[in-house]
């Protein structure tokens, strides 16, 4: 069978897809939404996964840092736990995973794999007795920092803000501990979020390859929270010499994928905030506060009179990673159920994501570069996450946990 004729069709069947980042554990836990149920204003159920030929997916285990304050490591667990109880409940057609022998065991049973990646390092709440915990309990990346700066690392989210304090060098003490202690673990160092500052000294000092869960590139579409050229060259040579280098998944927003979407966005700004300042007066003038459900509603309302960009912007993406950094460091990492269904023209959830590699192969790239790209790459990294691990448990250094055995809070 000769790669050139092969259909988009069976090249979708023939891959083992990985979407490295699914925001619905929220909808699990606040809509008591379940994996079995239709979309409705969602992007990801089982069936759609079913219909794209998804293998596995990571759900992001995202603590919202405001409302949350003070329990975050509660609404962790509480989010972890609604993961697991829909992979018990949907054990027929789902299998719970943390390996990447383990994705491979769920496909060959035909179900989909499901893991868990943290997203924003206030989870493990200065702690890497948490971190270790959260490994245990099967969490197997996580992400530095999410929209907000930690104690120890700093975010693109506020990293121009002057009122939050930052660390000196990107990452403090403690966050080198952190990144040494995930790559001891066989946790994946995940750099999506994070300012450029904290990315490189990451990369300056991780033993494994990491990940970007879920960017996308800062030439096509300029977003603090994209990652330049010289960015995506660093993930694709990080781990040491003798990696095969880390990888950057896509993220489909339309905010980050394409730049007429964000100057629009940009350019409605003023109105959109206008018109929830004027929301929350009405509450207000009630004695209430405006619930956050109708606020998102109404953002989204806005949202929704930008037009979708076209599927080409993002994969545009795709295929400036994939000169940029080489074919084998690019892969998908949609943000469903994260950014309000505002994603490209033609994608609406895992059902379409069979248009991604038709549209690849409209562009050149072959069966086994789409296979690399759909899930193939981060597999490969993943193993040597779990390699790293084992060699620096064979290591004789001092533990992390001799110099820091519990709780002590560090800065
Ligand atoms: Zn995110």
């Amino acid at each position: 069978m000769t790669t050139k004729t092969q259909s988009p069709e069976t090249v979708q069947r023939s891959a083992l897809v990985i979407d490295t980042h699914a925001d619905t554990p929220q909808r699990f836990v606040d809509e008591n939404f379940d994996l079995g149920d239709p979309l409705g204003n969602g992007n990801f159920n089982l069936e759609t996964a079913r219909k794209g030929n998804m293998g596995a997916v990571f759900f992001s285990i995202w603590v919202e840092p405001v409302a949350n304050k003070g329990q975050y490591s509660r609404r962790t667990l509480i989010l972890i736990d609604a993961v697991k109880q829909q992979a018990a409940k949907h054990s027929d057609r789902v299998m719970f995973v943390a390996t990447p022998a383990g994705i491979e065991l769920a496909h060959s049973e035909r179900k989909l794999a499901v893991l868990m990646g943290i997203e924003g390092g206030h989870s493990i709440e200065n702690s890497l007795a948490l971190l270790r915990q959260y490994y245990a309990l099967g969490v197997r990346y996580m992400t530095l920092t999410w929209s907000n700066s930690t104690d120890w690392a700093d975010s693109s989210g506020d990293i121009t803000d002057t009122t939050i304090p930052h660390t000196k060098e990107g990452l403090s003490e403690f966050g080198k501990d952190v990144v040494y202690e995930m790559n001891r673990l066989g946790m994946m160092v995940d750099i999506s979020h994070v300012s450029d500052r904290t990315f490189f000294r990451t990369l300056v000092i991780t033993r494994a390859p990491v990940i970007a869960s879920h960017s996308a590139a800062r030439a096509l579409c300029d977003s603090p929270r994209n990652m330049t050229d010289d960015m995506l060259r660093a993930v694709a040579n990080s781990g040491g010499p003798n990696s095969k280098g880390g990888v950057v998944q896509v993220n489909f927003y339309s905010a980050f994928i394409s730049q007429a979407y964000r100057d629009a966005q940009k350019a409605q700004k003023p109105e959109v905030d206008k018109a929830v300042q004027a929301l929350k007066d009405k509450y207000k003038a009630e004695g209430k506060e405006a619930p956050p459900a109708e606020v998102s509603k109404l953002q989204r309302q806005w949202a929704d009179k930008i037009p979708r960009p076209p599927l080409s912007a993002l994969v545009d993406h795709i295929d400036h990673i994939a000169k940029v950094a080489g074919v084998d460091h690019v892969g998908l990492g949609s943000d469903f159920d994260g950014v309000d269904g505002q994603l490209p023209e033609g994608i609406d959830s895992p059902a379409d994501l069979p248009k991604i590699t038709a549209a690849l192969m409209q562009r050149g790239y072959s069966a086994e570069d789409c296979r690399k790209i759909l899930g193939g790459n981060l597999l490969r990294v993943f193993r040597e996450v779990e390699q790293i691990a084992r060699e620096l448990q064979a290591e004789n250094r001092p533990r992390i946990t001799d110099k820091q055995p519990y709780d002590k809070p560090q800065k």
